[in-house]
């Protein structure tokens, strides 16, 4: 039991690490062509982007089903990648971008300090010199502010 909490809580934060380091060299560069959409305006709900979450959510099930088959570990670290996907939701997509159909406020200095970061990163409209690729992590906002002010 114990054992697999572990592995639960290394999934996620191996996932944010994974997100940080995808989201900088390879969504802010070969993948731009599908994230520029999440950073300039666009008509409608969807965005090109959004296929970046259907394709985690394709490898998600692979993972659930192969763990289930084969190696029940691996079922635990699809489930620790669908909670960090899950807490990705509600921090980017509610917190941040307001996507869902109600309003929420982040209360908490940690929450706040995620937002604020976030709203930084979208402070660029191109590919290159943007700050805060993180989701659950981000630096100081004046840190980032300090960076995209010296650029
Ligand atoms: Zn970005
Ligand atoms: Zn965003």
């Amino acid at each position: 039991m114990i054992g697999n909490i572990i592995i639960i809580i290394a999934s996620i934060i191996g996932m944010e690490i994974f997100a940080l380091y995808f989201h900088k060299h390879f969504m802010h560069g070969r993948g731009w062509n599908w994230h520029e959409s999440h950073h300039v305006h666009t008509d409608g709900y969807f965005e090109t982007n959004d296929l970046y979450a259907v394709c985690f959510s394709v490898i998600a099930a692979g993972l659930f089903i192969s763990g289930s088959l084969f190696w029940m570990p691996l079922w635990y670290i699809a489930l620790g990648f669908t909670i960090y996907g899950v807490l990705y939701g509600f921090v980017h997509d509610g917190l941040v971008h307001q996507r869902w159909p109600f309003y929420v406020t982040p209360k908490s200095r940690y929450l706040k300090r995620l937002v604020h970061a976030h709203r930084l990163h979208h402070h660029t409209t191109v590919k290159d010199g943007a700050v805060s690729f993180g989701f659950l992590y981000a630096e100081k906002p004046e840190k980032l502010k300090a960076i995209l002010k010296s650029k």
